[in-house]
């Protein structure tokens, strides 16, 4: 095909008459320098304040460099004078052998404060640099800044040549900000740069979370600082925050000032949690806690990707029962609510107790600070008396599908940490939410390969507190009734959404919105082909991880249906009315075994096939119908 020069020419004018007036805008801008003193010499390889300065990121020259003596939250910038709205960027690496790697998750930020508390992210460097050339990128940030600056990578000297920022004089507006990547940003900004060092000094922040593809902010002062146990011992750490006002997170419309941001650092799908989740509310599940997988800057660094999720406690939205007050001691008001953690790590705590039969027992709700002995005492007697015979103090349906969530996932933690809550005027005990999953769907190599075992994963040998092993036991081993609740649940669940091929599209589906964000959380924490925590086997890729979860999960459902004796047969649960075609019906109870064959009577009743026993003489209850290829549910009244 050939294109008339003429066109060409025509075209190119055109182009060049509508870049005509952003140019004319968006000049590159020029302000006071500003950003971190302490500087490295790289010829002594001291401390300096006069060698590679801030200043010499905007000299224009390609070979000189600003490089920072302190390995992390380091920058410089501009100080504009008045508010710009930057449409553009540009970077170039030092000149050295490390250079292009030097500027790979730099960020480049605006803010109106000169603490850069208020800063928004305007772009992230995603790619390694050019030496000895200025990259650029397009900012899609529609607010004014009076300061802007480029923030190094997270544990690396920022060590930058060049720097230039383009925009035009202007507030701007919030219409479109800037997201890291499709997921919510959450971008903290600590006071005076004082990073959070451990769990109880809180560190006073400013939050700004980016949502809705960049239309939606939220912007509110709070606190930070870390959290977790075991989860706080790897690089990459996981914090708490705390509003100072009840806040709403993307996605859900519950307000709490509590949250959490989990680090996921030795789930390499940085799903697991996400998908137990799921897993809880298809087993219907009365409360499941609130996760979104964030994109997370500390300090305008880069800190990876995070799971933003519910704080466990009493709270609307969150574990419904009552709030208990001090004054709640008597009668009524005592009985609850409470909410307990039978707890491997409860001796770590301050309220806490043993249980008659030497089960660890956090008491969460009323508080450490609010709790009264009347309080202690009584939680501890129900926690006893429903230890002692579970089967009149324990909801078994909530037992049951916790349970279920617990081996469905493979989670050698559900019985390390197990949730329980008790309602005001209530005796019963109800156990959830299910927590804490990132060793869960085949990540322990204590368990691996978990299909390949007879046994539940919960009787492996040290997953369980205290002797939550036989008190499990006694429910889903040794109690015929439970066993028979348990299928039922089983039967109901496994045809609302617990099958290989809807668990897997939902998980290639999550997969795909985590996508960009993996990378960059794998870039900044490059140990796919490291063992980490308790990972038994290296996949060696994000995809490799995903697979393997799925693969699992979908051995694991064949494995629980083996386990309870269960025979999935698919119907159509809305089509349980209608028997419209004539036999011969083949009848199975729910553990897929068959009860007889059956032909429909003319007069609509079945009447059985000759040496088969009559259908009304089955016993009540629900039953699948066969004919054909099609299947129905039925239930047999008495
Ligand atoms: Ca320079």
């Amino acid at each position: 095909m050939t294109t008339h020069p003429v066109r060409i020419v025509f075209i190119i004018s055109l182009l060049l008459l509508s870049l005509a007036p952003l140019r004319g805008q968006d000049s590159k801008l020029t302000g006071l320098i500003i950003g971190t003193e302490a500087t490295v010499d790289y010829t002594t390889f001291t401390e300096s304040r006069t060698a590679n300065t801030r200043e010499m990121a905007f000299d224009g020259d390609l070979n000189t460099c600003f490089a920072s003596w302190e390995r992390s939250y380091t920058w410089c910038g501009l100080d504009l004078g008045t508010p710009h709205v930057i449409t553009r960027v540009g970077w170039a690496p030092r000149v050295d052998s490390h250079g292009p790697q030097r500027v790979l998750l730099g960020v480049f930020e605006g803010a109106n404060r000169e603490d850069f508390m208020d800063a928004l992210p305007l772009y992230i460097i995603d790619e390694q640099g050019t030496i000895g050339q200025l990259s650029y990128a397009d900012v899609t940030c529609s607010r004014g800044f009076r300061y802007v600056r480029y923030v190094g990578p997270d544990d690396a000297r920022c060590n930058i040549a060049e720097l230039e920022f383009y925009g035009h004089a202007g507030s701007g507006d919030d219409t479109r900000l800037y997201q890291l990547t499709n997921l919510p940003t959450v971008s903290i900004h600590t006071l005076n740069g004082e990073i959070p060092y451990d769990k109880i000094h809180e560190i006073p922040a400013q939050v700004l979370i980016i949502s809705g593809d960049g239309t939606h902010l939220l912007n509110q002062p709070a606190t930070t600082r870390e959290r977790g146990n075991y989860s706080r011992t790897f690089p990459k750490k996981p914090y708490r925050i705390t509003f100072d006002r009840k806040q709403a997170m993307p996605g859900t419309s519950t307000k709490a000032r509590k949250w959490n941001l989990i680090n996921n650092y030795g789930d390499k799908t940085l799903l697991r949690n996400l998908l137990a989740n799921h897993l809880s509310r298809l087993v219907h599940m009365p409360y499941t806690p609130y996760a979104q997988a964030v994109d997370v800057l500390l300090n305008g660094e880069y800190k990876g990707c995070y799971q933003l999720s519910d704080r466990v406690q009493v709270h609307e939205g969150r574990v419904p029962v009552q709030e208990m007050t001090p004054a709640d001691t008597l009668g009524e008001a005592l009985t609850g609510g409470y909410l307990i953690e039978v707890d491997a790590y409860a001796y770590e705590g301050t309220s806490w107790f043993y249980s008659d039969r030497v089960n660890p027992v956090t008491i969460h709700h009323p508080s450490d600070e609010t709790i009264t002995p009347r309080q202690f005492d009584y939680i501890r007697q129900c926690f006893n008396r429903m230890e002692q015979n579970p089967s009149s103090c324990l909801d078994y349906n909530t037992f049951l599908r916790h349970f279920l969530v617990g081996e469905l996932s493979g989670n050698t933690d559900t019985y390390w940490s197990t949730y329980m809550y008790k309602y005001r005027n209530n005796d019963t005990l109800y156990t959830g939410p299910v927590w804490d999953f990132d060793i869960a769907f085949e990540n322990d190599n204590r368990t691996y390969p978990i299909n390949d075992k007879p046994d539940y994963i919960y009787r492996s040998g040290g997953s369980c507190a205290g002797n939550m092993r036989a008190f499990v036991d006694r429910i889903v081993i040794r109690d015929g009734a439970a066993q028979q609740q348990l299928l039922t649940i089983w039967d109901e669940v496994r045809h609302h959404g617990i099958t290989a091929d809807q668990l897997e599209l939902w998980i290639d589906s999550l997969a795909d919105q985590l996508d960009a964000s993996q990378r960059l959380n794998f870039l900044r924490w490059p140990i796919m082909n490291a063992y980490v925590h308790q990972n038994p086997v290296l996949w060696g890729s994000y995809q490799g991880e995903v697979a393997n979860v799925k693969r699992f999960l979908s051995d694991r459902i064949d494995w629980l249906d083996n386990r309870l004796g269960y025979t999935y047969i698919p119907y159509a649960p809305e089509s349980v009315a209608t028997v419209d075609a004539s036999g011969p019906y083949l009848v199975y109870d729910l553990y897929g075994r068959p009860c007889g064959c059956f032909y429909e009577h003319p007069g609509s009743c079945f009447y059985e096939h000759p040496g088969s026993t009559s259908l009304h003489a089955l016993p009540a209850g629900v039953y699948i119908l066969r004919h054909g290829s099609s299947t129905q549910k039925i239930l047999l009244t008495p």
